[in-house]
């Protein structure tokens, strides 16, 4: 008798599929094809959270429980988010804050924030998953430094529990408000013995470093101007100590080089060396000011950067060098940035910002879609410390994946490359999504129950919170 088929829950046919997003060039995507990082008219199995197999129309695919049939869409890993403020969706686009410098954006939103709870946190993590999973998003990370009141964190685990979306949370923190030579005023501020109570409950209560783990959390003072040399420190030995990968911002403004030369004198990167974050745990958000040398430094470090091109386009006038730092080995994620910075959470978009400003920068051969989309999935899912399973579709992966929408509209007269298409024919959404195998949309449409109860109470939070009711 033949071996019984195997069986598995769920079988994409007929697909274009990317399973690991690398290349650059014009040969790329003859190189991936033939280098089975790409496939053809494919189909890819999912079981029990994990990909199981995949491979050409040619190969015989398992039995499935469910079999879904591509029709040809594109089928990626799904991207991944590592730098985001979820909570700023409460003031997006506020109309007292949207022409200032970044320190004139902050101080005018600090007080505003002053007013989150464990609702409004709750409801503003929700809204900001289901808008991250419609542009392709099924991991991110979220950078919390505000904590008016206890246990928000919690409030979005909840959330993200609830949506099953996959979930690297930040216990951000501010230690020096505008009394101690800070930006941040002092109802914001937490103490240093506060927060590292804090972080080590939150690591106890929600890390699970376990493979395949839906929740993960990292520890992430905010910046250099309003946090304390000692807490930046302490975090640092706190991590070391559990684990668990390190967050910040840095070199975001040029406006910090002044800062830190007047309150630390010396360059941001210089203290960032000083108080112990060069390390292949930590990873920084925006790092638009380095130096070379300071680039190489970090790079030979460990270190890795997000670059967040909605935000830095919108706030800061410079971005990232990506193509420059991944030449020097660095690896660089993408992020959308706070909803109040780049007033929009969309992982497409911030992909497509990452290939043009790399073009902007260096020219038509400077960047290709292969690797925006590499920095968006296999680069992010190493800023995480997570690119064994998350990133990429290889036999073994997270069934993280989705199935992108084919346009009619805007995608029509794109017949020769399906991942240069993608990026530069937009904007593209999900058709199906799937996280840890599950599917979270459905041939475009959001599969969570709790959202049309949802959008009422957070545009309620949001109105208090903007002052407006
Ligand atoms: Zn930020």
């Amino acid at each position: 008798m033949p071996p019984a088929q195997t069986r598995v829950d769920t079988l994409i046919t007929n697909a274009y599929i990317v399973l690991e997003a690398s290349g650059a060039g014009a040969d790329a995507q003859q190189q991936a094809l033939e280098a089975g990082r790409e496939i053809d008219g494919g189909w890819i199995a999912l079981d029990a959270g994990r990909v199981m197999s995949a491979g050409p129309s040619t190969q015989a695919a398992p039995l499935a429980d469910r079999v879904i049939d591509a029709g040809g869409r594109l089928v990626t890993p799904g991207l991944v988010n590592t730098h985001h403020h979820m909570y700023q969706n409460l003031t997006r686009a506020f109309a007292p804050a949207i022409n200032g410098t970044l320190f004139q954006w902050l101080t005018t939103l600090y007080p505003r924030w002053a007013a989150l709870d464990e609702e409004s946190t709750y409801l503003s993590t929700y809204v900001a998953c289901a808008e991250l999973l419609l542009s392709g998003c099924t991991t991110s990370s979220d950078h919390m430094y505000v904590h008016p009141t206890p246990n928000l964190i919690d409030a979005q685990i909840t959330a993200t529990t609830e949506i099953g979306f996959r979930f690297m949370a930040n216990r951000g923190s501010m230690t020096r408000s505008v009394e101690d030579g800070g930006l941040p005023p002092k109802s914001v501020v937490q103490d240093e013995d506060t927060i590292l109570a804090d972080s080590e409950r939150l690591i106890s209560t929600f890390h699970d470093p376990a493979p395949g783990a839906m929740t993960r959390v990292a520890l992430a003072p905010c910046s250099m101007f309003s946090v304390s040399e000692s807490i930046m420190r302490a975090t640092a030995e706190l991590a070391e100590k559990h684990d668990v990968r390190l967050h910040t911002h840095l070199a975001e403004d040029k406006d910090e080089d002044t800062y830190a030369l007047e309150v630390y004198g010396r360059r941001p990167v210089e203290y960032f060396e000083d108080v112990g974050w060069a390390t292949p745990r930590s990873w920084v958000a925006h790092y638009v000011y380095g130096t070379e040398e300071e680039n190489r430094r970090l790079a030979a470090a460990g270190v890795s950067a997000t670059q967040c091109p909605s935000s830095n386009m919108i706030i800061c006038g410079d971005a990232a060098d990506a193509k420059a730092l991944r030449s020097m080995g660095m690896s660089v994620g993408i992020g959308c940035d706070g909803s109040a910075s780049a007033d929009s959470a969309n992982l497409w978009m911030e992909t497509r910002g990452a290939l043009l400003l790399a073009r902007h920068r260096g020219g038509p051969a400077a960047f290709s879609a292969r690797e925006a989309l590499n920095m968006a999935t296999l680069g992010s899912a190493a800023n995480l410390g997570w690119a064994d399973e998350i990133g990429h579709l290889r036999p073994g992966a997270c069934a993280d994946l989705v199935m992108w929408e084919s346009a009619p509209l805007s995608q029509t007269g794109a017949f020769t490359d399906p991942v240069e298409a993608w990026v530069r024919s937009g904007p593209a959404r999900a058709w199906h999504s799937f996280v840890d195998g599950k599917a979270l949309i459905e041939s475009g449409e959001l599969k969570l129950a709790g959202l049309e109860n949802i959008l009422p109470r957070h545009r309620a939070a949001a109105r208090t919170m903007q002052g407006l009711d």
